[in-house]
């Protein structure tokens, strides 16, 4: 299979052709990917169709199209079974597609559909890289009106957590950057605050752009709502920011998710502002979406612009994310590893998912 190839192994799948055919598959695999092996128009009939049923690595079991068009998620199935989704996102000037690093997440977040569901498994690099090589394809070859034919930004905010995925999450975006020719600069990986992980990504070299999940501006509160927070504490994450932002030059955002009487008050506003200063991030705030196990609501709007309005006046960078894809339940938290499974097991209490 192409995509679970590493790519200096693609002569082998062309053995007994001429060399020149490893060049040409590697343009449709990664520079100008197609939908289907039929579109690979320069190699010979035999050769497409010796690769024709097994080009992605999963079958394209679903299509949803929401936002008039302007969002499509994706159920890809891979063949042991596992469910990743893929959204594709397209505005007028950008198109920016939401990958999947694992099936399903362990990390238990209690606002997260992701984590309410459990971990299925991680995904291989060609499983990452063939997301957006597939979205890539579906822009070049079918399109959305008004929007770019191509990926401006890809972002690691599907499900997973990719910092728990990291060696095959490198792989991917190496193939990325290397065999795509993306700029590190329009990829993002988005952690829930991974500290040795965001230490190895700095060190990795390319100046990608790092979101961390922050939701809490201490550890108390910050504990009951992302659990991983007890190994890696908030003054941790602050210094792994740190170095992340002085190894690659970029700098870091934090995503803020709004929960209604959770983390919408002043007070979290004012321990948020001194973190946004000390680590010098712009700060992301998102609407919660609701998940199918969790009590939690979003904030109001008008909390959400008071909340904005507090950090703006402490100096703080602010942007409210608007929200796409929730009526295919296919926004920020809202994906989960099986698409058939509407309802949670029937022992599970109301806010922790089950661990599976
Ligand atoms: N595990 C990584 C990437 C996946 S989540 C991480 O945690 O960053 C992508 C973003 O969606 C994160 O900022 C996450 O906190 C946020 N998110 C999760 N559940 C959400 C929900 N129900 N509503 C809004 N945002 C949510």
């Amino acid at each position: 299979m192409p995509y679970l190839t590493h790519p200096e192994a693609l002569d082998h799948l062309l053995s007994g052709e001429p060399s020149y055919r490893v060049d040409q598959l590697r343009q449709w695999l990664y520079r100008t990917p197609v939908l289907s092996a039929s579109d690979m128009t320069n190699l010979p009939i035999h050769v497409r169709e010796s690769f024709s049923d097994h080009l992605w690595p999963f079958a394209i079991e679903d299509e949803q199209v929401g936002d008039a068009g302007k969002t499509r998620k994706w159920l890809f199935t891979a063949a042991d079974g596992a469910a990743i989704e893929t959204v594709l996102m397209g505005y007028p000037k950008r198109a920016t597609l939401c990958i999947s690093s694992q099936a399903g997440c362990a990390l238990a977040c209690t606002f997260c559909a992701t984590g309410q569901f459990g971990f299925e498994r991680h995904l291989e690099p060609g499983e990452i890289v063939a997301q957006v090589a597939y979205a890539q394809a579906f822009l070049r070859q079918i399109g959305m009106p008004g929007v770019p034919d191509h990926l401006t930004n890809i972002v690691f905010m599907g499900m997973g957590e990719p910092l728990a995925n990291l060696k095959r999450v490198t792989e991917a975006l190496r193939r990325m950057i290397e065999e795509m020719k993306m700029s590190p600069r329009s990829l993002t990986v988005s952690t829930v605050g991974i500290v040795p992980g965001i230490r190895q990504l700095a060190n990795a070299g390319w100046p990608i752009n790092l979101a961390i999940s922050l939701h809490a501006a201490d550890d108390e509160l910050r504990t009951s709502l992302v659990p991983i927070n007890k190994r890696y504490p908030i003054a941790d994450l602050e210094e792994a920011a740190t170095f992340y932002r002085e190894t690659t030059g970029r700098r870091v955002s934090v995503e803020w998710t709004m929960m209604d009487g959770v983390n919408d008050n002043l007070d979290q506003a004012d321990k948020l502002a001194g973190i946004a200063h000390r680590i010098l991030a712009h700060v992301n705030l998102i609407a919660l979406n609701p998940t199918p196990l969790s009590e939690e609501r979003a904030s109001t709007k008008l909390h959400i612009e008071q909340f904005a309005a507090a950090l703006k006046q402490r100096g703080v960078n602010v942007t409210v994310r608007d929200t796409r894809g929730k009526d295919i339940d296919a926004a920020c938290g809202q994906l989960r590893a099986r698409s058939g499974r509407t309802k949670p097991p029937p022992t599970v209490g109301l806010t922790i998912g089950p661990r599976r």
